[in-house]
């Protein structure tokens, strides 16, 4: 396993095509905008080697016996899927933020799955040639960028059908040695801090999609490889120096718009190459996984946001009322039920044919689709409680000036034993997390991240067995006959 310093040291080595504001970045890994989120996954290294977290961090490969780091790891239990949730917490808590590396986690555990499912059924010969590549992200404890969503262009056509064909990533050229592809990945979370980037097909595709079946792993700065970092609220806060104003003052997340410019992969870097009908399964098993995943990280970043509310309420010494006694409750209420989906979910998982386990799709879309909805009621709640100073206050800047600094430290009071600073501070937080950079991932990325809330409705109502269902209420009714 690699410890936090080396998986730093790993990332600058790497030679990164990247543009942000318009300019190229040739140092992402110490740009104060990018840092934080390289922050956030050094954090899942450096937790793997806590004694305390050790069970929930670290796995055995299922491929050389080895003790690894849970981010690599194929589910081979519903106790594996369960820690997985656990470990997604605990980093949420520590972090407020998207620590990115689950993306690829995910995308291993679909692609490993669904290639031995196609081999089976097809007589392919992918499988193998994946399991070579985990054995190697394993070995070399690596983060990987799982890389599903496509631009997609008109939403009414099929990625054939669509004027520009690059609005779908597709292969523009076969050979001996390999395959040219071209197109993009939109919103790739932690894209600018992973080793190697995975990708997946986007949906279900038809037989006059085959150019668009494909599956395949290249390292992020293989040539024609293009990012451009994606802009979030409040992120040019990050170039000023201080530590109050960006609210959370270590940790962040982030995506990339990623471009492949005629890139070429070698066939044993190649997953899927045509085989329109397991795509759907790809998708639909990528997808299951990640909302599972949100089951455990949004639930922990929902930890420090509840706690922020918290703290704000005894600030302004309003913690005794009983509204907001109440409204606490009504949060942890929110919270623990996304947790209970996650563990549900999980704890329900079974094996697959290649022996990695996967969640129950149902009760894993049924979590996705809460996340939807409940995160904006606690984010609502949060806010309550805070007040509307979150969101009026002046800067660090006045805070720390010779001659105004003393109206911002006087008139910000909260109750007198609490310096205005630490109040300042905890109101940042709750913005941070609800309107700024970090609440692309507990606001936005809760509603569209794993698939907007309509696919998750799709997924439940084919999961649903309603014919079931009728029968049941059809023989308790006393009907005869099926009509
Ligand atoms: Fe992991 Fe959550 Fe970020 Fe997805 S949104 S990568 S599950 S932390
Ligand atoms: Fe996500």
């Amino acid at each position: 396993m690699k410890t936090a310093q080396e998986y730093e040291a790993s990332l600058r080595e790497l030679k990164l095509n990247i543009f942000m504001f318009g300019e190229k970045v040739e140092n992402p890994v110490d740009h104060p905008v990018i840092r934080p989120s390289m922050n956030s996954v050094a954090k899942t290294y450096e937790l793997a080697f806590d004694p305390r977290y050790e069970s929930l961090m670290t796995a055995t490969s299922s491929l050389t016996g080895k003790k690894i780091n849970r981010f690599t790891h194929l589910h081979q239990s519903t106790a594996d899927l369960i820690n997985k949730v656990k470990m997604q917490r605990l980093l949420g808590q520590k972090t407020a933020s998207c620590f990115q590396r689950c993306v690829g986690m995910d995308a291993f555990n679909a692609v490993d799955s669904t290639s031995f499912e196609m081999d089976r059924d097809l007589g392919t010969q992918y499988h193998q040639r994946f399991r070579n590549f985990m054995r190697y992200v394993q070995e070399e404890d690596l983060t990987v960028d799982g890389a599903m969503t496509d631009p997609k262009g008109d939403r009414g056509l099929r990625p054939f059908q669509q004027a520009d064909p690059d609005l779908y990533m597709r292969v523009v050229k076969r050979d001996k040695d390999g395959i040219i592809v071209r197109g993009a990945k939109c919103h790739q979370t932690g894209a600018l801090n992973s080793h190697e980037i995975l990708v997946m097909p986007t949906i279900n595709l038809g037989e006059q999609d085959q150019d668009y079946a494909i599956s395949f792993a290249l390292p992020s700065d293989a040539d024609g490889i293009l990012y451009i970092y994606g802009r979030q609220s409040c992120d040019t806060r990050k170039l000023e120096g201080g530590t109050l104003d960006v609210g959370n003052c270590r940790y962040g997340g982030h995506e990339s718009l990623v471009v492949f410019e005629d890139v070429f992969v070698p066939w044993e870097r190649v997953f899927m190459c045509g085989e329109y009908q397991y795509a759907g399964m790809m998708v639909e098993r990528f997808a299951g996984y990640h909302r599972q995943s949100y089951g455990g990280c949004k639930v922990g970043v929902g930890d420090v946001l509840i706690g922020a509310a918290a703290m704000a309420a005894e600030y302004n010494g309003a913690a005794k009322a009983s509204h907001i006694k109440d409204k606490l409750v009504e949060m942890i209420h929110l919270n623990e039920t996304l947790y209970s989906c996650g563990i549900a979910c999980s704890s329900q998982g079974d094996a697959t044919a290649s022996g990695t386990y996967l969640i129950d799709l149902m009760l894993a879309n049924v979590c996705k689709l809460n996340i939807t909805r409940f995160p904006y009621e606690i984010a609502r709640l949060a806010e309550d409680i805070a007040g509307g100073l979150m969101v009026t206050m002046p800067s660090e800047k006045d805070l720390r000036h010779p001659q105004i600094g003393p109206y911002v430290e006087k008139y910000l009071k909260g109750i007198s034993s609490v310096p205005t600073e630490y109040r300042m501070r905890i109101m940042r937080l709750i913005e941070n997390m609800t309107l700024g950079a970090a609440a692309v991932g507990y606001r936005t990325e809760s509603l569209h991240g794993a698939g907007s809330p309509q696919a998750q409705r799709i997924m439940i109502a084919r999961q649903a067995n309603m014919e079931q269902k009728k029968e049941f209420a059809r023989i308790l009714a006393g009907i005869e006959e099926e009509h």
